[in-house]
């Protein structure tokens, strides 16, 4: 039989890769590097810069660093640092002694910096940042030059020794490449190298109150580390000729190469990790990891597995430019990702009494269910089954419409994995209405849900004895977001947002082996959905689980060519 792996083209960066090894290249080495910066949690967006960067240094023998970019000190924190390793360990990678800082680097820097002046190709410049931002032009004009642009190397290196030791204000003086003022590209005239921030650093506590700028730190980071690629997203392409710049005319070790691919982005939903912040203080989600965000944690939380995330990100590959990819995608992963692992277990979100006239009032049973039918070495279990039940109320109608072939009078059904039942009456609350229980009659030979004389038929619902089962919570989350498109989001935050995202079902019904369920794990309610033990609310006494995601939706329509409901 012919091996089943599914054999997909390269994408443009492995065939940059191949070429660099059959050249001999970094004497064949591929190294990489996942560069966060540590000032918000991470998303799905980093969740594919890091299944890349890890993924094609496996793929090629290599290695993958995870280099902290905590350059600048102002949005910066350590809680950030540890969840990135968390969460990047948590997909499972593994970054091996290969964990850096760019600030381990400052001295480093410093010492380029005034390499750079000393070559003549950098100089302190004391405009305002108004200024700055004024002088440099526009797409279609040149840059003006500073009037410091053309100080000698002596006064540019006390000035710059001057900023080191704190003799200028924020603003006061910045430290500048000397480029190109009438370059085509802005990034080339005349770049900012080092700035001043008065503010203290996580790891370097006021050791420093300059800071280098990501142009600089990053191509100098990568070169001190070895990186081969140094792969990043679109907006930085016009940054590479900075990046080149940078690399020829210091002396470093190494000459790493800049990629760029397209950032992923994804429908009724934002990566900003600004905005991902404003939801988190002003306390429209529960934290960064709220099951309904975007973030690892958050995706982890809601029931994502690292197979699934990795899934998703290998099957929307990589690409040169941008899109949006539908979060219905992301969720068709999950969904076939927890098919094959997650455990099957039958609990009512809405519960109706089904009352069973002919089985005897003490007698109780223990039925056989599968675990999982997509998976026999998961075994079975068994589940009680006594004369009161409950079902969905949805599940019954008193006068059905056409097509709903559901329980209604008179009509047989099959509960699962139990006995045939059919409906004999119905008990109303005489003041609303409602129906507050239905009557039954079961079928003793229909035992395990399947008919001796093969009568057929056309439902078959879940269900939990009454007397056995247990609370549990339910919250079921819809779209943080009522708009698709993320631009659109971004513009205007407060309209945006969904106000019934999460609806929280107090008592729902659970067969009784969930009492026992674990936070973290994943579980299929069958003909509900996907659900995961809640890791944050849940206690001993009652469990709380989140809908990971529903057990089908418009994109399966899609994937399948039927019409989707959806607008
Ligand atoms: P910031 O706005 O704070 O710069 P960022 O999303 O760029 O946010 P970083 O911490 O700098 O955050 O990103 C780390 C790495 O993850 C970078 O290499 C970046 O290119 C990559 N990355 C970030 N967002 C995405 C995304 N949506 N798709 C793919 N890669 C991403
Ligand atoms: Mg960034």
């Amino acid at each position: 039989m012919p091996e089943e792996k599914e054999i997909r083209a390269k994408n443009f960066i492995e065939r940059i890769i191949e070429e660099d090894i059959r050249l001999n290249r970094n004497e064949g080495k591929v190294v990489t590097r996942f560069p966060p910066e540590p000032n918000g949690y991470l998303h799905i967006g980093h969740a594919k810069s890091i299944v890349l960067n890890f993924g094609l240094a496996q793929q090629y023998n290599g290695r993958c660093h995870l280099r902290f970019d905590d350059t600048n000190p102002t949005k910066e924190d350590v809680e950030y640092v540890e969840a990135i390793k968390e969460d990047i360990r948590w997909l499972g990678y593994d970054w091996g002694e290969h964990l850096y800082y760019a600030s381990q680097y400052f001295d480093q820097f410093y010492n380029w910096a005034v390499e750079l002046i000393k070559k003549g190709k950098a100089y302190v410049c004391h405009l305002s940042p108004e200024e700055l931002k004024n002088s440099r032009g526009t797409l279609t004009e040149p840059g003006k030059e500073s009037p410091y642009r053309n100080r000698s190397v002596e006064e540019n290196l006390l000035y710059f020794e001057k900023m080191r030791r704190g003799e200028f204000k924020e603003g006061e003086a910045v430290l500048r490449a000397k480029i190109d003022m009438a370059s085509s590209n802005l990034n080339m005239r005349d770049p900012v190298l080092f700035r001043i921030i008065n503010v203290p650093h996580h790891r370097t506590g006021s050791d420093w109150c300059i800071y280098p700028t990501y142009d600089f730190a990053h191509p100098l980071s990568d070169a001190i580390e070895g990186i081969t690629h140094s792969i990043c997203t679109l907006e930085f392409e016009d940054h590479r000729p900075l990046y080149d710049w940078v690399i020829e005319n210091v002396t470093v070790p190494s000459r790493p190469k800049q990629i760029e691919f397209a950032r992923l982005n994804l429908s009724h939903t934002v990566m900003s990790k600004r905005i991902l912040s404003q939801l988190v203080q002003m306390g429209i989600v529960d934290g960064w990891d709220d099951p309904r965000l975007p973030t690892i944690s958050g995706l982890r939380r809601r029931g994502y597995s690292p197979e699934a995330i990795k899934a998703f990100c290998e099957k929307i590959g990589v690409a040169k430019s941008n899109s949006v990819v539908d979060m219905g995608f992301l969720e068709h992963c999950l969904r076939e990702d927890l098919n094959k692992r997650a455990q099957r277990a039958m609990v009512v979100t809405q519960p109706l009494r089904l009352v069973i006239l002919n089985y005897p009032e003490e007698k109780e049973e223990l039925l056989e269910a599968q675990n999982n039918p997509e998976d026999p070495s998961m075994g079975t279990r068994f589940v009680p089954f006594s004369r009161e039940l409950f079902i969905e109320e949805k599940d019954f109608m008193e006068v059905p419409p056409k097509k709903f072939y559901r329980l209604s009078p008179g009509r047989e059904v099959r509960l699962r994995y139990a006995y045939y039942v059919r409906c004999v009456g119905v008990i109303k609350d005489p003041k609303t209405n409602r129906i507050r229980e239905v009557h039954c009659t079961y079928d003793p030979n229909t035992k395990g849900g399947w008919s001796e004389d093969g009568r057929k038929v056309k439902a078959t619902l879940h269900w939990v004895s009454a007397r056995h089962s247990v609370d549990v919570e339910l919250r079921i989350y819809d779209r943080l977001f009522v708009k698709a498109d993320p631009k659109e989001i971004a513009e205007d935050l407060p309209s945006a947002i969904n106000p019934n995202s999460l609806t929280i079902i107090p008592n729902a019904k659970a067969e009784p082996m969930l009492m026992g369920a674990v936070p973290g794990e994943r579980y299929q309610f069958e003909r509900v959905g996907y659900f995961c033990v809640d890791t944050k609310y849940s206690t001993h006494d009652l469990k709380v689980f989140n809908l990971s995601v529903r057990l089908k939706d418009d994109w399966e329509k899609i994937a399948k060519g039927l019409p989707s409901s959806q607008s």
